[in-house]
């Protein structure tokens, strides 16, 4: 198994992080350099680490031996904007597509603000503010592992 969050040492911003005014993609892959954001629940809801934790590349592989480390954790890292497939030209198309499908879906944003890590720097709330917040705790980066509803 990994070893336990309270093992984990907060440690500086690495290369695969934020600098100046750079933004951070709050739904990253697990590579060493990102920062561990989120443990998704049970119940299929993201529960935000607010402490920022750099995870490593043991990290990563013990993480991956029971499937994509992103249908179970939320990382960050940086926003390469144009170079990645959900750039839509000037702005995250992820955020859109989540705060739409939960609007036609009916489904209610979370209450409360979640603590967060990364909030000073995290693209989708530059785009959305609080609205993005209390939506991306049902965000699931990798979407193997979720059962279709019957
Ligand atoms: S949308 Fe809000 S809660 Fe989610 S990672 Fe960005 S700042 Fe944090």
């Amino acid at each position: 198994m990994w070893r336990a969050l309270a093992d984990m040492k907060p440690v500086p911003i690495s290369p695969k992080l934020v600098d100046g005014g750079e933004k951070s993609c709050p739904s990253a892959r697990a590579e060493a350099g990102a920062l561990l954001i989120g443990v998704v629940g049970p119940d299929g809801i993201v529960r935000p680490i607010p402490k920022r934790f750099e995870i490593d590349a043991e990290f990563v592989e013990q993480a991956s031996e029971a499937g994509a480390p992103e249908a179970r954790f939320r990382f960050a890292s940086r926003c390469v904007e144009g170079k990645c497939k959900q750039w839509t030209g000037n702005s995250c198309g992820v955020i859109e597509k989540v705060l739409t499908g939960m609007a036609e879906q009916m489904i209610a944003p979370a209450e409360n603000l979640p603590s967060c890590a990364i909030r000073g720097s995290c693209r989708w709330h530059s785009q959305h503010g609080a609205d993005a917040c209390r939506a991306c705790v049902y965000v699931i980066t990798d979407q193997s592992m979720v059962t279709a509803p019957a």
